[in-house]
C-alpha cells in the first residue's frame, strides 16, 4: 500500500510533467486552470512504481482489474469542456486510479465517484491525498444508477465508453448541467459529446473528438 510520506516527486518529475504540460498545449487543451491542475499532481503517485519513469508519458496504463488510468490528454480533454467551477457538485463515473477524480478536486469541485470494481474501490479507504483534498466522496456501485439520494448534480463526467445515454444519469442533472460522454460510435471508437440540459428538460447536444475507453459495464463485481 502506497503512504504519501513514503512518495518522493523529484525535479526529474516535475520536469517531466512540465514537458506534459507543453505537449497537452500543442494537442490544443487551452484552459490555464485545468493544465495548472494536472501540473500540480503527481501522477507517478497514482500508478505502478513499475511506470515510475513513464508516468508523464502522454499515454493510459494498465490498473488494476484490468483497467486503464485515463491519458492524460483524455484527461485534460473531459476536465476543459466540463467548464468546473469551483464549488461544482460533480458526479463521476470511473474512479479507477483516483486521478481524474483529484483533477476535478484540484479544481475546487465537491466531487462524488463510482467505480464498479470491487478491488479498484477497496483501494478508496487509503486515498493519498485524503487531507488535501478532503471535497471527495467515494462510492461502490453501478454508475448507470448515479446516485439519486444526492442528486441533482451541476456537471456528470462519465470516463467509460458508454453504449447510450443513461438515462437515470441525464434525471439527476440540474437545469443548465452538463454531462460529458464518450458515447459508442463503433466498437473501437467513441465520440465525446457534451450535453447541456436545457430549462424545457431537452437537451443541447454538441459532439467533439473521438476517443477509445474502456467499456462502462452494468452491475458492480463481487471481488
Ligand atoms: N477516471 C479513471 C478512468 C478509469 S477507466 C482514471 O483516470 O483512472 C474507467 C473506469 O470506469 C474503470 O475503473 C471501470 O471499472 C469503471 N466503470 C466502468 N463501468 C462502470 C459503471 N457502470 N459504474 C462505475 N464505474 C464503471
Amino acid at each position: 500500500m502506497k503512504k504519501l510520506e513514503d512518495l518522493v516527486d523529484t525535479y526529474l518529475h516535475k520536469g517531466l510533467r512540465n514537458k506534459l504540460i507543453e505537449t497537452l498545449k500543442e494537442k490544443g487543451i487551452t484552459d490555464e486552470q485545468v493544465l495548472a491542475a494536472i501540473h500540480s499532481i503527481p501522477r507517478h503517485y497514482f500508478l505502478d512504481s513499475a511506470f515510475d519513469k513513464i508516468a508523464y508519458e502522454d499515454r493510459a496504463f494498465p490498473i488494476a482489474s484490468d483497467q486503464t488510468i485515463s491519458q492524460p490528454y483524455t484527461v485534460a480533454y473531459q476536465t476543459q469542456l466540463l467548464q468546473i467551477k469551483k464549488g461544482d457538485k460533480v458526479l463521476e463515473i470511473g474512479t479507477g486510479s483516483m486521478y481524474q477524480t483529484t483533477v476535478l478536486a484540484a479544481l475546487g469541485a465537491k466531487v462524488y465517484t463510482i467505480e464498479r470494481q470491487k478491488q479498484l474501490f477497496e483501494q478508496t479507504p487509503t486515498y493519498l491525498f485524503k487531507e488535501q483534498y478532503p471535497n471527495i466522496e467515494f462510492f461502490f456501485g453501478d454508475g448507470f444508477e448515479g446516485l439519486p439520494l444526492l442528486a441533482p448534480f451541476d456537471k456528470i463526467l462519465i470516463t467509460a465508453a458508454a453504449p447510450k445515454i443513461p438515462e437515470k444519469l441525464w434525471e439527476q442533472l440540474k437545469v443548465n448541467g452538463k454531462m460529458i460522454i464518450p458515447l459508442d460510435e463503433s466498437d473501437t471508437a467513441q465520440r465525446m459529446l457534451r450535453l447541456t440540459k436545457k430549462k424545457d428538460g431537452t437537451v443541447k447536444r454538441e459532439a467533439f473528438d473521438t476517443f477509445s475507453f474502456v467499456p462502462m459495464l452494468e452491475g458492480k463485481t463481487q471481488k
